[in-house]
Protein backbone atom coordinates (compact mmCIF):
# COMPACT_ATOMS: atom_id res chain seq x y z
CA UNK A 1 0.00 0.00 0.00
CA UNK A 2 1.04 3.38 -0.80
CA UNK A 3 2.04 5.48 2.32
CA UNK A 4 -0.58 8.23 3.07
CA UNK A 5 -0.01 11.45 2.62
CA UNK A 6 -1.85 13.49 5.23
CA UNK A 7 -2.35 12.11 9.41
CA UNK A 8 -5.38 12.27 11.74
CA UNK A 9 -3.54 12.67 15.01
CA UNK A 10 -5.41 12.85 18.22
CA UNK A 11 -2.70 14.23 21.15
CA UNK A 12 -4.63 13.63 24.22
CA UNK A 13 -3.03 15.13 27.72
CA UNK A 14 -4.95 16.22 30.99
CA UNK A 15 -3.89 19.55 30.44
CA UNK A 16 -3.00 22.07 27.78
CA UNK A 17 -1.79 25.52 28.09
CA UNK A 18 -3.79 28.37 27.87
CA UNK A 19 -7.08 26.58 28.28
CA UNK A 20 -5.15 24.65 31.68
CA UNK A 21 -2.28 24.63 33.34
CA UNK A 22 -0.41 23.38 36.21
CA UNK A 23 2.94 22.14 35.32
CA UNK A 24 5.08 21.54 32.15
CA UNK A 25 2.48 18.64 30.32
CA UNK A 26 0.31 21.85 30.63
CA UNK A 27 3.33 24.09 28.36
CA UNK A 28 3.95 21.14 26.17
CA UNK A 29 0.41 20.23 25.03
CA UNK A 30 -0.21 23.58 24.40
CA UNK A 31 2.47 24.10 21.57
CA UNK A 32 3.62 20.92 20.52
CA UNK A 33 0.47 20.21 18.54
CA UNK A 34 0.08 23.44 17.02
CA UNK A 35 3.59 23.37 15.91
CA UNK A 36 3.12 19.91 14.21
CA UNK A 37 0.08 21.55 12.24
CA UNK A 38 2.43 24.19 10.78
CA UNK A 39 5.35 21.67 9.67
CA UNK A 40 5.99 22.44 6.57
CA UNK A 41 4.91 20.36 3.82
CA UNK A 42 7.75 17.86 3.09
CA UNK A 43 8.18 14.88 1.02
CA UNK A 44 9.85 12.87 4.39
CA UNK A 45 6.34 12.83 6.06
CA UNK A 46 2.67 12.96 6.33
CA UNK A 47 0.89 16.44 6.75
CA UNK A 48 -0.54 15.88 9.66
CA UNK A 49 -4.10 17.12 11.12
CA UNK A 50 -3.63 16.98 14.96
CA UNK A 51 -6.06 17.94 17.48
CA UNK A 52 -6.03 18.13 21.11
CA UNK A 53 -8.13 16.20 23.18
CA UNK A 54 -8.33 17.49 27.17
CA UNK A 55 -11.04 16.24 30.18
CA UNK A 56 -13.65 19.38 30.39
CA UNK A 57 -12.25 20.76 33.44
CA UNK A 58 -14.22 22.89 35.58
CA UNK A 59 -11.38 25.70 35.03
CA UNK A 60 -11.82 25.39 31.48
CA UNK A 61 -15.64 25.40 31.65
CA UNK A 62 -15.05 28.81 33.27
CA UNK A 63 -13.50 29.57 30.28
CA UNK A 64 -14.75 29.03 27.31
CA UNK A 65 -18.11 29.63 26.78
CA UNK A 66 -18.53 28.75 22.74
CA UNK A 67 -17.43 24.93 22.77
CA UNK A 68 -19.89 23.36 20.48
CA UNK A 69 -21.43 19.62 21.55
CA UNK A 70 -19.85 17.12 18.55
CA UNK A 71 -20.19 13.66 19.94
CA UNK A 72 -22.39 11.94 22.35
CA UNK A 73 -21.14 8.07 23.27
CA UNK A 74 -21.47 5.68 25.73
CA UNK A 75 -17.88 4.30 27.83
CA UNK A 76 -17.89 0.70 28.16
CA UNK A 77 -17.99 -0.78 31.91
CA UNK A 78 -19.32 -3.92 33.18
CA UNK A 79 -21.57 -2.88 35.58
CA UNK A 80 -22.81 0.91 34.60
CA UNK A 81 -23.99 2.67 31.70
CA UNK A 82 -21.34 5.53 31.36
CA UNK A 83 -21.83 8.90 29.59
CA UNK A 84 -19.84 10.97 27.87
CA UNK A 85 -19.65 13.61 25.37
CA UNK A 86 -17.49 15.93 23.24
CA UNK A 87 -17.61 19.52 22.94
CA UNK A 88 -15.21 21.19 20.44
CA UNK A 89 -13.16 24.62 20.55
CA UNK A 90 -10.12 26.37 18.59
CA UNK A 91 -7.08 27.89 20.15
CA UNK A 92 -5.62 29.93 17.32
CA UNK A 93 -5.54 27.07 14.19
CA UNK A 94 -5.92 23.91 16.74
CA UNK A 95 -8.92 22.46 16.96
CA UNK A 96 -9.56 21.21 20.96
CA UNK A 97 -12.09 18.39 22.15
CA UNK A 98 -12.81 19.20 25.56
CA UNK A 99 -14.34 15.83 27.31
CA UNK A 100 -16.91 15.78 29.39
CA UNK A 101 -19.65 12.95 31.33
CA UNK A 102 -20.36 10.87 34.16
CA UNK A 103 -17.06 10.73 35.63
CA UNK A 104 -15.42 13.89 35.00
CA UNK A 105 -16.64 15.82 37.60
CA UNK A 106 -17.58 20.05 37.39
CA UNK A 107 -16.22 21.13 40.52
CA UNK A 108 -13.15 19.26 41.08
CA UNK A 109 -9.33 20.76 40.75
CA UNK A 110 -7.05 19.75 37.67
CA UNK A 111 -5.40 16.92 39.71
CA UNK A 112 -7.64 16.32 42.23
CA UNK A 113 -6.22 15.53 46.57
CA UNK A 114 -8.99 13.00 46.47
CA UNK A 115 -6.58 9.41 44.55
CA UNK A 116 -9.95 8.16 44.00
CA UNK A 117 -11.75 11.09 42.24
CA UNK A 118 -8.69 10.91 39.81
CA UNK A 119 -8.25 7.59 39.09
CA UNK A 120 -12.38 7.52 38.00
CA UNK A 121 -11.31 10.56 35.91
CA UNK A 122 -8.29 9.63 34.35
CA UNK A 123 -9.66 6.29 33.46
CA UNK A 124 -12.95 7.60 32.30
CA UNK A 125 -10.96 9.89 30.25
CA UNK A 126 -8.95 7.58 28.44
CA UNK A 127 -11.60 5.10 27.75
CA UNK A 128 -13.40 8.04 26.50
CA UNK A 129 -10.70 9.12 24.23
CA UNK A 130 -11.05 6.36 21.95
CA UNK A 131 -15.13 6.47 21.91
CA UNK A 132 -14.74 9.57 21.02
CA UNK A 133 -12.80 9.26 18.07
CA UNK A 134 -15.48 6.54 16.70
CA UNK A 135 -18.49 8.88 17.66
CA UNK A 136 -16.39 11.48 15.49
CA UNK A 137 -16.42 9.11 12.67
CA UNK A 138 -12.81 10.66 12.71
CA UNK A 139 -10.33 7.41 12.00
CA UNK A 140 -6.96 8.15 13.70
CA UNK A 141 -3.29 6.87 12.37
CA UNK A 142 -2.02 8.21 15.33
CA UNK A 143 -2.85 8.34 19.10
CA UNK A 144 -0.56 10.01 20.61
CA UNK A 145 -0.91 9.98 24.67
CA UNK A 146 1.29 11.79 27.70
CA UNK A 147 2.06 10.41 31.45
CA UNK A 148 -0.59 8.33 33.21
CA UNK A 149 -3.28 10.12 33.07
CA UNK A 150 -3.71 8.79 28.99
CA UNK A 151 -1.29 5.78 28.71
CA UNK A 152 -4.44 3.17 29.38
CA UNK A 153 -6.01 4.91 26.26
CA UNK A 154 -2.24 2.61 24.59
CA UNK A 155 -3.32 -0.19 25.83
CA UNK A 156 -7.27 -0.08 25.23
CA UNK A 157 -6.37 0.79 21.72
CA UNK A 158 -3.96 -2.50 21.53
CA UNK A 159 -6.80 -4.49 23.02
CA UNK A 160 -9.40 -3.28 20.35
CA UNK A 161 -7.24 -3.38 17.14
CA UNK A 162 -7.96 -7.30 16.52
CA UNK A 163 -11.35 -6.94 16.88
CA UNK A 164 -12.55 -3.48 15.69
CA UNK A 165 -11.82 -2.07 12.44
CA UNK A 166 -12.04 1.10 12.65
CA UNK A 167 -8.74 1.00 14.68
CA UNK A 168 -7.07 -1.53 12.43
CA UNK A 169 -4.12 1.15 11.36
CA UNK A 170 -3.83 3.30 14.18
CA UNK A 171 -0.78 3.43 15.75
CA UNK A 172 0.43 4.62 19.28
CA UNK A 173 3.10 6.87 21.08
CA UNK A 174 3.45 7.38 24.79
CA UNK A 175 5.43 10.31 26.11
CA UNK A 176 7.01 10.56 29.27
CA UNK A 177 6.90 13.23 31.08
CA UNK A 178 6.89 12.41 34.65
CA UNK A 179 7.86 8.69 34.98
CA UNK A 180 7.25 7.97 39.20
CA UNK A 181 3.86 9.21 38.59
CA UNK A 182 2.25 5.94 37.77
CA UNK A 183 -1.76 6.49 38.41
CA UNK A 184 -0.40 3.42 41.19
CA UNK A 185 -3.91 4.71 42.92
CA UNK A 186 -5.69 4.01 39.72
CA UNK A 187 -5.24 0.05 39.98
CA UNK A 188 -8.56 -0.59 41.78
CA UNK A 189 -10.40 1.56 39.29
CA UNK A 190 -9.19 0.07 36.11
CA UNK A 191 -10.05 -3.32 36.82
CA UNK A 192 -13.65 -1.85 38.16
CA UNK A 193 -13.14 -0.69 34.30
CA UNK A 194 -12.82 -4.45 33.70
CA UNK A 195 -10.00 -3.97 31.90
CA UNK A 196 -7.83 -6.86 32.12
CA UNK A 197 -4.33 -6.59 33.52
CA UNK A 198 -1.23 -7.02 31.00
CA UNK A 199 0.37 -10.59 32.92
CA UNK A 200 3.37 -9.26 30.20
CA UNK A 201 6.04 -11.75 32.02
CA UNK A 202 8.66 -8.96 31.54
CA UNK A 203 7.08 -6.67 33.85
CA UNK A 204 6.94 -6.75 37.33
CA UNK A 205 3.57 -8.00 38.09
CA UNK A 206 3.03 -4.74 40.99
CA UNK A 207 2.80 -3.10 37.66
CA UNK A 208 0.31 -5.16 35.82
CA UNK A 209 -2.64 -3.18 36.31
CA UNK A 210 -1.67 0.33 36.41
CA UNK A 211 -2.02 3.14 33.63
CA UNK A 212 1.31 4.35 32.78
CA UNK A 213 2.88 0.48 32.87
CA UNK A 214 0.57 -0.76 30.87
CA UNK A 215 0.64 2.39 28.50
CA UNK A 216 4.43 0.84 28.07
CA UNK A 217 3.57 -2.24 27.42
CA UNK A 218 1.21 -1.64 24.94
CA UNK A 219 2.51 1.84 23.13
CA UNK A 220 4.64 1.24 19.39
CA UNK A 221 6.62 3.45 20.45
CA UNK A 222 7.79 5.92 23.58
CA UNK A 223 9.41 8.87 23.80
CA UNK A 224 11.10 10.46 26.91
CA UNK A 225 11.21 14.06 26.91
CA UNK A 226 15.03 13.81 26.74
CA UNK A 227 17.96 12.12 25.24
CA UNK A 228 19.60 11.85 28.52
CA UNK A 229 15.92 11.06 30.81
CA UNK A 230 15.49 8.26 27.94
CA UNK A 231 19.18 6.90 29.22
CA UNK A 232 18.44 7.89 32.88
CA UNK A 233 15.30 5.38 32.98
CA UNK A 234 16.89 2.12 31.95
CA UNK A 235 19.04 2.39 35.33
CA UNK A 236 17.73 1.86 38.88
CA UNK A 237 18.40 5.48 39.98
CA UNK A 238 15.40 6.96 37.22
CA UNK A 239 13.94 3.75 36.55
CA UNK A 240 11.20 3.65 39.48
CA UNK A 241 11.71 -0.46 39.44
CA UNK A 242 10.30 -0.38 35.61
CA UNK A 243 14.19 -0.33 34.22
CA UNK A 244 14.73 -4.02 33.35
CA UNK A 245 11.55 -4.09 31.55
CA UNK A 246 12.24 -0.94 29.64
CA UNK A 247 15.46 -2.44 28.83
CA UNK A 248 13.58 -4.68 27.16
CA UNK A 249 11.86 -2.20 24.82
CA UNK A 250 14.97 -0.22 24.18
CA UNK A 251 14.81 -0.70 20.63
CA UNK A 252 11.29 1.29 21.05
CA UNK A 253 12.25 3.72 23.59
CA UNK A 254 14.12 7.26 22.60
CA UNK A 255 14.15 10.61 23.56
CA UNK A 256 13.08 14.12 21.92
CA UNK A 257 13.42 17.63 23.58
CA UNK A 258 10.20 19.10 24.73
CA UNK A 259 10.36 23.18 22.86
CA UNK A 260 9.11 26.01 24.33
CA UNK A 261 6.28 28.28 22.61
CA UNK A 262 8.32 30.98 21.23
CA UNK A 263 6.01 33.30 20.46
CA UNK A 264 4.22 33.67 24.18
CA UNK A 265 7.85 33.41 25.55
CA UNK A 266 9.71 35.99 24.16
CA UNK A 267 11.31 38.98 26.45
CA UNK A 268 11.27 41.52 23.17
CA UNK A 269 7.27 41.33 23.14
CA UNK A 270 6.13 39.79 27.02
CA UNK A 271 3.10 42.44 27.65
CA UNK A 272 3.79 40.96 31.39
CA UNK A 273 7.23 42.52 32.16
CA UNK A 274 7.87 46.40 32.65
CA UNK A 275 10.63 46.60 30.39
CA UNK A 276 10.90 44.37 27.11
CA UNK A 277 14.51 43.76 25.85
CA UNK A 278 16.82 41.55 23.73
CA UNK A 279 20.41 40.28 23.00
CA UNK A 280 21.37 42.99 22.01
CA UNK A 281 19.63 45.60 24.72
CA UNK A 282 20.25 44.24 28.46
CA UNK A 283 20.71 47.63 29.68
CA UNK A 284 16.71 47.55 29.63
CA UNK A 285 16.73 44.56 31.58
CA UNK A 286 18.04 46.01 34.47
CA UNK A 287 14.41 47.62 34.67
CA UNK A 288 13.00 44.82 35.35
CA UNK A 289 15.51 43.78 38.38
CA UNK A 290 14.97 47.01 39.80
CA UNK A 291 11.39 46.75 39.57
CA UNK A 292 11.14 42.96 40.90
CA UNK A 293 13.52 44.22 44.16
CA UNK A 294 11.11 47.30 44.82
CA UNK A 295 7.90 44.70 44.57
CA UNK A 296 9.79 42.30 47.03
CA UNK A 297 10.62 45.01 49.14
CA UNK A 298 14.64 43.84 48.70
CA UNK A 299 17.45 46.52 49.11
CA UNK A 300 18.87 47.41 45.43
CA UNK A 301 22.65 47.28 44.68
CA UNK A 302 23.58 45.78 41.01
CA UNK A 303 26.27 44.62 42.57
CA UNK A 304 23.97 42.06 43.99
CA UNK A 305 23.06 39.05 42.26
CA UNK A 306 19.26 38.39 42.86
CA UNK A 307 18.83 34.42 42.47
CA UNK A 308 14.89 33.32 41.67
CA UNK A 309 13.24 29.68 42.27
CA UNK A 310 10.49 29.05 40.23
CA UNK A 311 8.42 25.69 40.69
CA UNK A 312 6.66 23.10 42.11
CA UNK A 313 7.62 22.56 45.72
CA UNK A 314 8.84 19.00 45.90
CA UNK A 315 11.19 16.47 46.38
CA UNK A 316 11.64 15.99 42.58
CA UNK A 317 12.72 19.64 42.42
CA UNK A 318 15.13 19.49 44.88
CA UNK A 319 14.17 22.84 47.11
CA UNK A 320 15.48 21.39 49.77
CA UNK A 321 18.71 21.19 48.27
CA UNK A 322 18.58 24.88 47.78
CA UNK A 323 17.20 25.97 50.57
CA UNK A 324 20.21 23.69 52.58
CA UNK A 325 22.74 25.28 49.94
CA UNK A 326 21.47 28.72 50.65
CA UNK A 327 22.10 28.32 54.35
CA UNK A 328 25.43 26.98 53.71
CA UNK A 329 26.53 30.19 52.16
CA UNK A 330 24.26 32.85 53.86
CA UNK A 331 27.04 35.35 54.25
CA UNK A 332 28.09 35.90 51.11
CA UNK A 333 26.62 38.34 48.63
CA UNK A 334 23.34 37.16 47.40
CA UNK A 335 19.05 38.11 47.15
CA UNK A 336 16.09 35.13 46.64
CA UNK A 337 13.18 35.45 45.69
CA UNK A 338 11.24 32.21 45.24
CA UNK A 339 8.10 31.91 43.77
CA UNK A 340 6.18 28.24 44.57
CA UNK A 341 3.41 26.01 46.24
CA UNK A 342 3.67 22.26 46.85
CA UNK A 343 4.70 20.55 50.00
CA UNK A 344 3.61 22.06 53.28
CA UNK A 345 7.30 21.05 55.01
CA UNK A 346 9.51 23.20 51.97
CA UNK A 347 6.59 26.02 51.92
CA UNK A 348 7.13 26.23 55.98
CA UNK A 349 10.95 25.93 55.58
CA UNK A 350 11.08 28.68 52.63
CA UNK A 351 8.73 30.87 55.05
CA UNK A 352 11.50 29.87 58.24
CA UNK A 353 14.48 31.07 55.93
CA UNK A 354 12.91 34.70 55.03
CA UNK A 355 12.01 35.11 58.72
CA UNK A 356 15.95 34.78 59.77
CA UNK A 357 17.04 36.52 56.61
CA UNK A 358 14.98 39.21 55.96
CA UNK A 359 17.02 41.46 54.07
CA UNK A 360 17.89 38.61 51.29
CA UNK A 361 14.97 36.44 51.17
CA UNK A 362 11.52 36.39 49.89
CA UNK A 363 8.60 33.50 49.53
CA UNK A 364 5.88 33.55 47.58
CA UNK A 365 3.93 30.50 48.33
CA UNK A 366 1.32 30.95 45.47
CA UNK A 367 0.92 30.02 41.70
CA UNK A 368 1.63 33.44 39.91
CA UNK A 369 1.85 33.27 35.40
CA UNK A 370 2.73 36.79 35.26
CA UNK A 371 4.91 36.94 38.63
CA UNK A 372 7.06 34.09 36.96
CA UNK A 373 7.80 36.14 34.06
CA UNK A 374 8.81 39.40 36.22
CA UNK A 375 10.95 37.18 37.71
CA UNK A 376 12.70 35.46 34.69
CA UNK A 377 12.71 39.10 33.26
CA UNK A 378 14.71 40.53 36.07
CA UNK A 379 16.54 37.57 38.10
CA UNK A 380 20.25 37.09 37.53
CA UNK A 381 20.44 33.18 38.10
CA UNK A 382 17.58 30.72 38.14
CA UNK A 383 18.01 28.12 40.82
CA UNK A 384 16.98 24.21 39.27
CA UNK A 385 18.71 21.87 41.71
CA UNK A 386 16.01 18.70 40.36
CA UNK A 387 16.83 15.40 41.66
CA UNK A 388 15.77 14.00 38.69
CA UNK A 389 14.29 16.23 35.30
CA UNK A 390 12.86 14.45 32.30
CA UNK A 391 12.99 17.70 30.40
CA UNK A 392 12.24 21.00 32.72
CA UNK A 393 11.15 24.28 30.75
CA UNK A 394 11.75 26.64 33.45
CA UNK A 395 15.45 26.92 32.84
CA UNK A 396 14.87 26.98 28.73
CA UNK A 397 12.64 30.41 29.74
CA UNK A 398 15.22 31.44 31.72
CA UNK A 399 18.12 31.33 29.57
CA UNK A 400 15.48 33.13 26.73
CA UNK A 401 15.21 35.82 29.05
CA UNK A 402 18.50 36.29 29.94
CA UNK A 403 18.91 34.79 33.74
CA UNK A 404 21.31 31.82 33.90
CA UNK A 405 20.37 28.36 35.30
CA UNK A 406 22.01 26.83 38.02
CA UNK A 407 20.97 23.70 37.94
CA UNK A 408 21.84 19.60 38.67
CA UNK A 409 23.14 17.88 35.66
CA UNK A 410 20.59 15.51 35.14
CA UNK A 411 17.70 14.34 32.45
CA UNK A 412 16.96 18.07 30.41
CA UNK A 413 19.06 20.23 32.19
CA UNK A 414 22.09 18.38 31.00
CA UNK A 415 21.01 18.59 27.18
CA UNK A 416 19.90 22.11 27.18
CA UNK A 417 22.79 23.94 29.73
CA UNK A 418 25.94 24.14 28.51
CA UNK A 419 28.61 24.37 31.56
CA UNK A 420 32.11 23.95 29.91
CA UNK A 421 35.37 24.13 31.51
CA UNK A 422 36.96 26.15 29.31
CA UNK A 423 34.55 28.83 29.44
CA UNK A 424 34.01 29.74 25.82
CA UNK A 425 30.40 28.25 25.02
CA UNK A 426 28.65 27.99 28.62
CA UNK A 427 24.78 28.86 28.87
CA UNK A 428 24.99 28.03 32.76
CA UNK A 429 26.12 26.65 35.70
CA UNK A 430 26.25 22.73 36.16
CA UNK A 431 26.65 20.95 39.22
CA UNK A 432 26.34 16.69 39.81
CA UNK A 433 25.49 15.54 43.04
CA UNK A 434 22.38 16.16 44.68
CA UNK A 435 23.71 17.57 47.77
CA UNK A 436 23.18 21.51 49.58
CA UNK A 437 26.92 20.73 49.27
CA UNK A 438 27.26 20.52 45.86
CA UNK A 439 25.21 23.01 45.05
CA UNK A 440 26.71 25.22 47.57
CA UNK A 441 30.05 24.74 45.86
CA UNK A 442 28.75 25.43 42.31
CA UNK A 443 26.92 28.74 43.12
CA UNK A 444 29.59 30.18 44.99
CA UNK A 445 31.48 29.93 41.92
CA UNK A 446 28.92 31.54 39.99
CA UNK A 447 28.45 34.12 42.42
CA UNK A 448 32.36 34.96 41.53
CA UNK A 449 31.77 35.17 38.06
CA UNK A 450 29.25 37.43 38.32
CA UNK A 451 31.23 39.89 38.99
CA UNK A 452 33.27 39.82 35.50
CA UNK A 453 29.95 41.46 33.95
CA UNK A 454 31.55 41.95 30.80
CA UNK A 455 31.91 38.28 30.32
CA UNK A 456 28.55 37.57 32.15
CA UNK A 457 26.21 39.18 29.31
CA UNK A 458 28.16 37.30 26.82
CA UNK A 459 26.98 34.28 28.94
CA UNK A 460 23.74 35.98 28.55
CA UNK A 461 23.65 36.55 25.25
CA UNK A 462 24.33 33.15 24.37
CA UNK A 463 21.92 31.92 26.49
CA UNK A 464 19.76 34.02 24.78
CA UNK A 465 20.31 32.63 21.38
CA UNK A 466 19.80 29.94 21.83
CA UNK A 467 17.17 27.85 19.46
CA UNK A 468 14.66 26.25 21.85
CA UNK A 469 11.45 26.57 19.53
CA UNK A 470 9.53 23.53 18.81
CA UNK A 471 10.55 23.42 14.92
CA UNK A 472 12.99 20.64 15.47
CA UNK A 473 11.42 18.35 17.95
CA UNK A 474 8.02 18.70 15.94
CA UNK A 475 9.91 17.42 12.75
CA UNK A 476 11.20 14.93 14.85
CA UNK A 477 8.30 13.50 15.99
CA UNK A 478 6.33 13.93 12.67
CA UNK A 479 9.09 11.25 11.04
CA UNK A 480 8.72 9.29 14.23
CA UNK A 481 4.62 9.28 13.60
CA UNK A 482 5.14 8.19 9.72
CA UNK A 483 7.78 5.37 11.08
CA UNK A 484 4.97 4.37 13.62
CA UNK A 485 2.13 4.05 11.11
CA UNK A 486 4.00 2.90 7.83
CA UNK A 487 5.29 0.02 10.24
CA UNK A 488 8.78 1.33 10.25
CA UNK A 489 9.52 0.12 13.78
P1 LIG B 1 7.25 20.69 35.91
O1 LIG B 1 6.47 20.42 34.67
O2 LIG B 1 8.01 19.48 36.40
O3 LIG B 1 6.45 21.32 36.99
P2 LIG B 1 8.80 22.51 34.23
O4 LIG B 1 10.05 23.29 34.49
O5 LIG B 1 8.82 21.59 33.06
O6 LIG B 1 8.42 21.75 35.57
O7 LIG B 1 7.61 23.53 33.99
C1 LIG B 1 7.10 24.33 34.99
C2 LIG B 1 6.29 25.44 34.36
O8 LIG B 1 5.35 25.93 35.32
C3 LIG B 1 7.13 26.64 33.96
O9 LIG B 1 6.47 27.31 32.90
C4 LIG B 1 7.10 27.50 35.24
O10 LIG B 1 7.35 28.87 34.97
C5 LIG B 1 5.67 27.27 35.69
N1 LIG B 1 5.47 27.37 37.15
C6 LIG B 1 5.77 26.46 38.10
N2 LIG B 1 5.40 26.89 39.33
C7 LIG B 1 4.85 28.10 39.15
C8 LIG B 1 4.26 29.07 40.04
N3 LIG B 1 4.17 28.86 41.34
N4 LIG B 1 3.76 30.19 39.50
C9 LIG B 1 3.84 30.41 38.16
N5 LIG B 1 4.38 29.56 37.27
C10 LIG B 1 4.88 28.41 37.76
Amino acid sequence: MEPKTKYNVLFAASEADPLVKVGGLGDVAGSLPAALRCLPSSADYPNLDVRLVIPFHSTVRQKVKDAKLVAEFSVPHPRKKLNGFAYQTQVNDLPVYLIGGDLIPEDEPVYSPDHRTDALKYVFFSVAILEMAKALKWPLDILHVNDWHTALAAYVLKLRKPTDPFFEYTGSLLSIHNLPFMGAAAEKVVAEFGIPPTKDPKMPVWSWQIPLPMGLQAADRIMAVSPTYADEILTPEFGCDLQQFLMTRHRDLGGILNGLDTRTWDPETDNNIPSRFSEDNLSARAINKQALLDEFQLESNPSVPLLILIGRFDRQKGVDIALGGLRLIKDLSWQIIMLGTGDPLLEESAHKMEAELPGKVRAALRFDAALARRMYAGGDILLMPSRYEPCGLAQMIAMRYGCLPLARATGGLRDTITDDPKGDSNTGFLFAAASPEAFAARLTRALEQFKDQAAWVKMQQRAMRLDFSWQKSALAYAKLYYQIREGEL
